[in-house]
């Protein structure tokens, strides 16, 4: 069982990442910008709220997403461990995140930070497709799908993100600097960050990755699954 961060700039490949460590370490991926997608697809009270955040690639406010991850986590399905991608996003929803865990007696086993370069970022969000049905993430240079604009995994038709402009990219890249990389420095204070380049190809992430698990539960292991 591992409770584990993804932390990093969007197009960092923190979905990229959660998803292999779901396919190697059966972790189930819990993706804050997923959850909302979904929300506002469905078109409930929470999605409505967050809707004109996400397009102007502002950040929800922290009551909603606190609340949202609470019950997402409270479910059965997060006992046995999980990888959380985009959230926390803040220092008051890492606290929130902090005190949660305390009240259950648990914590995060470790905190990962994926380190890309901004001219990287922004090669990779301008050519990312997501599926809308299953959220896989494919890059139209790198990571494209063997069918052009077809999901590998489900088959459904990939789409650009709306909050995927050059423009609201840039937005959301100075909302992660001002509100998001002040996290580095609040978990490296619990001995649990571990830093890791994000540029050197998606395989050997996931290898670094895989490592600092195996050290973080106490030596090389045998993964879950
Ligand atoms: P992502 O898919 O993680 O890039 O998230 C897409 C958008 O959802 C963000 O630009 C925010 O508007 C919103 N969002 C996702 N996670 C959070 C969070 N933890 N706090 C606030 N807003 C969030």
């Amino acid at each position: 069982m591992m409770r584990i961060l993804l932390l990093g700039p969007p197009g960092s490949g923190k979905g990229t990442q959660a998803t292999a460590l779901r396919a190697r370490w059966g972790l189930l991926h819990l993706s804050s910008g997923d959850l909302l997608r979904a929300y506002v697809r469905e078109g409930t009270e929470l999605g409505r709220q967050a809707k004109p955040f996400m397009e102007g690639g502002e950040l929800v406010p922290d009551a909603l997403i606190i609340e949202m991850m609470a019950e997402r986590m409270s479910r059965g399905d997060a006992a046995a461990g999980y990888v959380l991608d985009g959230f926390p996003r803040t220092v008051a929803q890492a606290e929130a995140l902090d005190r949660r865990l305390a009240e259950l007696g648990q914590e995060l086993d470790a905190v990962v930070s994926l380190d890309v370069p901004e001219g990287e970022i922004l090669r990779r969000l301008s050519g990312r497709l997501t599926c809308p049905k299953c959220n896989a993430i494919y890059q139209v240079d790198t990571m494209p799908p063997a069918k052009p604009g077809i999901c590998d995994r489900c088959g459904s038709e990939l789409v650009q993100r709306l909050d995927e402009d050059p423009e609201v990219i840039k937005k959301r890249l100075a909302v992660y600097d001002a509100q998001t990389a002040p996290l580095l420095d609040y978990y490296r204070g619990t001995g649990r960050l571990y830093e890791v380049d994000g540029t050197i190809g998606v395989e050997n992430v996931m290898h670094e990755i895989s490592r600092i698990l195996e050290s973080a539960r106490g030596g090389p292991g045998e993964p879950d699954t």
